[in-house]
């Protein structure tokens, strides 16, 4: 293989830039030439692309977002638009892909490597509810700017005594509010793969203030509800003085963390490798802190993503 093509699709995640960075410079370092594809699937299809040299990924190791930009577009779940993806890479000379995103881009990866062509995942997403990796670019930054932001929400819990309810990123996936939960001390960690009892939430935050605790801090997953709608429950078992917090996307954003960049650039190099050896169809993780590759038909047709379950109930016997 001789010329390969790389692009960024889905939400965008601090790492990407490191992670595009290190497919560049280590083809280039093989000696192959590299493509960067724009915004994802709908650059593919519209033909967005251009060459990368050495310097076009220099400074761009320590930003956040993509530069290659990203979209969601839909129509590449349709057979026209992924031939169409894979006539315009041929068009350009491009023998494989590397795919960085979330599980939908994955699925994009997956229905080119069902046609034939070479393709390698790599996870990139803040959410990190990709099967086959333990840990996905972009979460470590995020938990990270999570938890900055609830040691500043405890200052003012604390001094008002106040009840918070900070609503995090994570549709599908508590990971996000489990880990930044647990690092940040929350007396409650809601996420959608574990139940709960708003009853019981109260009780606890009434037996904390019994025994004159001042603050309280709730992670929520916003793919439970949303935090106002959580802060309206709560408050029908007592005056708790509820505040709520909603992160968004300022989780989004910002200069990846050091563990992101390495695994970013790992990842990468693995990448620029398996399509050297012409093994397409793959997508690559960290499993047990070794980086591995697994097939990606089979990754996302017969394993499911699972949060660490474990956090849940560490929380629950050290936070209260
Ligand atoms: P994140 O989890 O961070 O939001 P993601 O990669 O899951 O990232 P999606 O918007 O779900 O984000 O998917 C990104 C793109 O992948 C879609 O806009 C679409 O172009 C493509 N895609 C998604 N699902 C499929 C599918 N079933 N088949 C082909 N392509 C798909």
């Amino acid at each position: 293989m001789k010329r390969i093509g790389i692009l960024t699709s889905g939400g965008d995640a601090p790492g990407m830039n490191a992670a595009v960075r290190a497919v560049v410079r280590k083809a280039i370092y093989d000696g192959l030439e590299v493509y960067g594809i724009n915004y994802g699937f709908a650059g593919l299809v519209a033909g967005d692309i251009r060459r990368l040299d050495i310097a076009d990924v220099g400074d761009k190791i320590q930003r956040g977002g993509t530069f290659l930009y990203s979209a969601r577009y839909p129509d590449f779940e349709f057979e026209e638009g992924q031939l169409k993806g894979i006539e315009q890479l041929k068009k350009f000379g491009i023998e494989g892909l590397v795919v960085i995103g979330g599980d939908g881009s994955y699925h994009g990866a997956m229905r080119l490597t069902e046609h034939g062509y070479p393709t390698v995942g790599i996870p990139g997403t803040i959410d990190n509810d990709i099967p086959g990796t333990d840990f996905t670019i972009g979460f470590d930054t995020a938990i990270n700017t999570v938890l900055e932001s609830l040691d500043r929400i405890r200052d003012t819990a604390t001094s008002h005594v106040r009840t918070f309810v900070i609503e995090v990123m994570g549709r599908n996936a508590g990971d996000i509010a489990l880990w930044s939960g647990v690092a940040g001390g929350a007396d409650e960690i809601i996420i959608p793969e574990h139940n709960f009892d708003i009853a019981e939430v109260a009780r606890k935050i009434q037996e904390g203030r019994d025994r004159g605790k001042k603050h309280c801090l709730i992670v929520l997953a916003e793919g439970v509800m949303g935090g106002n709608e959580f802060a309206e429950k709560l408050s029908e078992y007592g005056n708790f003085h509820v505040r709520v917090s909603i992160l968004g996307h300022v989780i989004r954003g910002g200069a990846p963390s050091a563990r992101d960049r390495v695994l970013a650039s790992k990842f990468g190099s693995y990448a620029v490798e398996l399509l050297e050896q012409n093994r397409g169809g793959l997508c690559i993780g960290v499993v047990g802190g070794k980086v591995v590759a697994a097939e990606i038909i089979d990754t996302l047709e017969n394993h499911k993503h699972q949060p660490d379950l474990s956090l849940y109930e560490l929380n629950q016997e050290i936070s209260y």
